[in-house]
């Protein structure tokens, strides 16, 4: 007998309201674009109840995205996400940097010609 009443209580276990609220793919959903100074376009999806923000950190490049297309919001002053490349290359001209890349190759190739770098 007191197996029985143990089994009946496992098979409770598992099977309460939670179920059927996981279920939640028919969950109306809206979709709406923001615009970074980018020309990023990200379509983020919400809740048809969730409350939809003026803004949005755009999730390619991290700036401020708006609803509106003509008028995206301002990069910050700071800009996080330039490399320290980029202001090599800014200040630098396209000549230079030819320059420096052909040099850079002949001194490879003549390296490898007095054999110190065998490849
Ligand atoms: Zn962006």
């Amino acid at each position: 007998m007191a197996g029985g009443g143990s089994a009946i209580r496992g098979s409770r276990v598992g099977a309460g309201p939670m179920g059927e609220a996981e279920r939640g793919e028919s969950a109306p959903r809206q979709r709406v674009v923001y615009f970074c100074s980018h020309d990023h376009q990200s379509e983020i999806t919400f809740a048809v109840e969730a409350q939809i923000p003026d803004s949005w950190d755009c999730p390619r490049c991290g700036l401020p995205a708006s609803l509106d297309s003509d008028n995206p919001p301002p990069a910050p002053r700071t800009e996080p996400y330039k490399t320290h490349l980029a202001y090599v290359k800014e200040r630098r001209s396209d000549k230079e940097a030819a320059e420096i890349l052909s040099e850079a190759i002949a001194t490879l190739r003549s390296r490898r010609k007095s054999g110190d770098i065998v490849l």
